[in-house]
């Protein structure tokens, strides 16, 4: 079940200069029954800057990404 692949991960502020190809793919916890493609692990985190629920599709280390809400940008804390 895809409920096995839900995980929950600390997010931060990015610091310093963001590489724009890393840039990943984020969206609101509450759009969440929009279709999600991919095989991407679904992660759900809450922004640092304004506190809102996010969903992001974590691929990789180092990915960041931008808030939808706030349009603050952030990682997941490894
Ligand atoms: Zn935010």
């Amino acid at each position: 079940m895809a409920e096995s692949l839900k995980q929950e991960r600390q997010t931060k502020k990015t610091e310093g200069s963001l590489a724009p190809d890393k840039q990943g793919k984020e969206r609101a916890a509450s759009d969440l029954n929009t279709e999600v493609g991919g095989r991407s692990v679904l992660i759900f985190v809450s922004c640092p800057h304004c506190g809102s629920s996010r969903v992001i599709s974590f691929d990789y280390e180092g990915e960041w990404f931008t808030c939808g809400q706030c349009q603050g940008t952030y990682q997941v804390v490894s």
